[in-house]
């Protein structure tokens, strides 16, 4: 009989490690494990989510007759437990590329192999594995556009069938654990729904009509242009296999080459996902550690009141601090603005990226290690395929690009909900009387953005051995 442990893959349907287990031909006892390491690293509005995830899962399980097991323990000591007591034989799950889960699978394997139960992982949460795309020499591209080119040119998997009531045990589970029960206070966010039934109507609704305008709207936060399938992708709420068919579907009834383009750089952004999987397969340490090397050490200040000011979204810089509220209000923020924001804190500021790493994944509900310490990297120019250390992001000219009539800044920072888009966004040119008419409770800009550009570039420069 064998056991199927979920992880990252919270649904039943286009579930390759479902797929694997059901080949037995014997009924799956399918399981989640509460592992205390794991949620050592965990935070409010993660867990929130994943109960909501666990809850919609048993309810499909139940749906098929079936049952989902939800234990509490070490990974390493239930499996083994649990393969005891239903006579298991194999244990089959879908890989996790990132550096906690590495560890944790690594023990579970020995424990698994030490009791004489078989191990299957299998690929499930991306198109292409690690080590699949290549370049000549090397195993991994630390430059996204050849990655792309590779990426969109392989065949993709067709979404595969989810177990009917013949393939499944129905083992009896406990109730789950509530968020509170597991030690967790209330997210200060209110994120999405996680559950298998949202993240399709998501999908279907944004290939239905968002998708065609993604190509021109992406960058613009107010806009509501982007799928905001990455929780979805996050918590395995949906397979890969199901959003890329989806897409090819928008594709096909695509009514000009615009309409095909748009979806295409849709596509090009599910590849950046799947890009940093890639490059965190191969260099576990840059969860901690600069991709990029730098001759000498990168002098990031520390600062404790620009940090705060920062996560408070009160920099005195319009659409920073509106991604920051953003980010408090729905542990999500937008991805021009995550750039922005970033961008800010580790040049402006030049606060060590992992210190806004460390922020983002408590408080992102889509935290996923691959894809923030890739955009952080990116950000601090630190990273693959980084952004050049000499460019700075202008976050007024941002804001006056991106958000022209400033109603993503008016909708996360009400003190300026009466301003105009240009006091929004020259907010750092006005004189202090004007800023305390306007809004006296906005804060003025903590720094000038001139002084510090060039601070930031001299001292990369010195970090490169330049001087
Ligand atoms: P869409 O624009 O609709 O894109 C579709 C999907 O493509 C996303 O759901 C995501 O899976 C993928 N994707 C899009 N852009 C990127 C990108 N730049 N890098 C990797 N994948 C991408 N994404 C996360 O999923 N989790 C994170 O923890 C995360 N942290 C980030 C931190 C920083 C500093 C930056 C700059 C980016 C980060 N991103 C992260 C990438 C990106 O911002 C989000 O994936 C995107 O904003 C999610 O919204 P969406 O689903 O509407 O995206």
């Amino acid at each position: 009989m064998p056991l199927y442990w979920h992880r990252r893959d919270l649904r039943v349907s286009d579930n390759c490690g479902l797929e694997r287990a059901a080949a037995f031909d014997e009924p799956i006892v399918p399981v989640f494990v509460l592992d205390p390491t794991v949620l050592e690293h965990a935070s409010p509005v993660r867990v929130a989510c994943l109960c909501e995830a666990l809850e919609a899962l048993r309810a499909r399980y139940r749906d098929r007759g079936s049952d989902l097991l939800v234990v509490r323990g070490e990974a390493s000591a239930v499996l083994p437990e649990l393969a005891a007591d239903h006579g298991v034989e194999t244990v089959v799950w879908a890989d996790d590329y990132g550096g906690l889960a590495r560890d944790r699978d690594r023990a579970v394997t020995a424990a698994l192999e030490d009791a004489g139960v078989a191990c299957e992982p299998v690929h499930d949460a991306i198109h292409h594995e690690p080590g699949s795309i290549t370049p000549n020499q090397g195993e991994f591209y630390s430059v996204f556009s050849y990655f792309w080119k590779k990426w969109r040119d392989r065949e993709k998997h067709a979404p595969v069938d989810g177990p009917t009531e013949d393939d499944l045990a129905d083992p009896n589970g406990e109730p789950i654990p509530s968020p509170s029960a597991l030690g967790f206070d209330e997210p200060e966010s209110t994120p999405p729904t996680v559950t298998p039934t949202a993240a399709r109507r998501r999908l279907e609704s944004f290939c239905d009509a968002n998708i065609y305008r993604y190509a021109d709207e992406r960058d613009v936060p107010s806009a509501g242009a982007t799928s905001r399938l990455s929780i979805h992708l996050k918590w395995g709420t949906v397979g890969v296999r199901t959003v890329y068919d989806a897409t090819d579907a928008a594709a096909e009834r695509a009514s000009d080459d615009d309409d095909r383009k748009s979806v295409a750089a849709f596509q090009r952004q599910l590849a950046w996902r799947e890009f940093y999987v890639h490059v965190l397969a191969f260099n576990p340490e840059t969860v901690t550690e600069n991709f990029s090397g730098y001759e000498n050490e990168i002098p990031w200040r520390n600062d404790p009141d620009e940090l705060a000011a920062w996560k408070a979204g009160e920099t005195g810089f319009p659409i920073v601090d509106a991604g920051m509220r953003q980010l408090r209000r729905e542990g999500w923020i937008h991805n021009r603005v995550r750039m922005l924001v970033a961008a800010f804190l580790t040049k402006d500021l030049l606060i060590d990226w992992r210190k806004g790493y460390a922020h983002f994944r408590r408080l992102l509900a889509d935290h996923d290690t691959a894809s923030d310490v890739g955009g952080w990297q990116w950000a601090a120019s630190t990273g693959t395929d980084a952004q050049p250390y000499f460019r700075v992001f202008n976050p007024s000219k941002q804001g006056r690009e991106y958000d022209p009539d400033a109603t993503y800044v008016r909708e996360y920072v009400p003190e300026l909900e009466d301003a105009s888009a240009d006091d929004i966004h020259g907010w750092h040119d006005l004189d202090p009387a004007d800023r305390s008419s306007i809004a006296p409770s906005y804060p003025a800009p903590i720094v000038d953005h001139g002084d510090r550009r060039e601070a930031a570039i001299a001292a990369f420069e010195r970090a490169r051995g330049d001087d």
